[in-house]
């Protein structure tokens, strides 16, 4: 029971700071999606949150998505009066993805973050034919310029959203990155505004379509950062699960 009341808590002060934060800016608190990031959860602390009324959940890895969401589909199955009404969950695909894979993650996931390379998006393409809704993805974009650091370079990132946005089986729907891990909230913060900046180059430059709207940035450490810089999607687990 200690922990149901702990995740609550902390679910709602994340949704407080968020809004505050939005608020403070001239920002509509409601254009801010939280996907709560469950690769560190048990199961019985996602239960939690779907009850408390979170539908937009994140996995970065094939190997968790699986199970997880096979054992909450069920409990969701058997438990549909406890549940907020009509509840459906999205799952988020949110970490690295081999092409070998794209084909299960499809199953599962109709929304992935992590999209990097060419290749990647033509595997997504090529697995969606008939898939209606088309998947939507993000271009994962490295705006820290750290070598080890997955994402394209800022500097080829307008190119390839124009090729991605060629793709007719899918649907890029915005930008995805990951601030360096540090401290300095200023190199936090550059990287955000990066990110946001390219996000409104490519909005321009008229080769993606409506449906490019997303900045999907901000984790448990800098998500007041994130709002702040424009997101639209926060990514965030551990401020609710540990
Ligand atoms: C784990 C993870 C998150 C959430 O990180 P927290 O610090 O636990 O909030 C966000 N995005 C990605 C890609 C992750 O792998």
């Amino acid at each position: 029971m200690q922990l149901t009341n702990k995740i609550s808590e902390r679910l709602e002060k994340v949704k407080n700071d968020i809004a505050e934060t939005a608020v403070r800016i001239g920002r509509n608190p409601a254009d801010i999606k939280i996907i709560v990031v469950t690769k560190t959860a048990t199961t019985e602390s996602i239960k939690e949150v779907i009850r408390l009324g979170v539908t937009d959940l994140g996995e970065n890895r094939l190997q968790n998505l699986k199970p997880v969401s096979d054992e909450i589909a069920e409990w969701m199955q058997q438990n549909r009066n406890e549940l907020p009404e009509l509840t459906k969950i999205t799952w988020h695909m949110i970490g690295h993805l081999q092409r070998n894979k794209v084909r299960h993650i499809l199953k599962i996931s109709q929304i992935i973050h992590s999209v990097d390379t060419l290749r990647l998006a033509e595997e997504i393409n090529k697995f969606s034919i008939r898939t209606e809704p088309k998947p939507q993805i993000l271009l994962q974009v490295n705006c820290s310029e750290e070598p080890q650091k997955y994402g394209v370079p800022v500097g080829a990132a307008i190119h390839m959203a124009e090729q991605l946005a060629t793709m007719p089986n899918l649907s890029l729907v915005g930008l995805m990155t990951m601030a360096p891990l540090t401290l300095n909230k200023d190199l936090v913060r550059a990287c955000f505004m990066r990110t946001r900046e390219l996000f409104e180059e490519i909005r321009i430059s008229g080769a993606v379509g409506k449906e490019f709207r997303h900045i999907s940035m901000g984790m448990s450490q800098d998500y007041t950062i994130a709002v702040e810089e424009g997101a639209t999607m926060l990514r965030i687990g551990s401020a609710i699960f540990s």
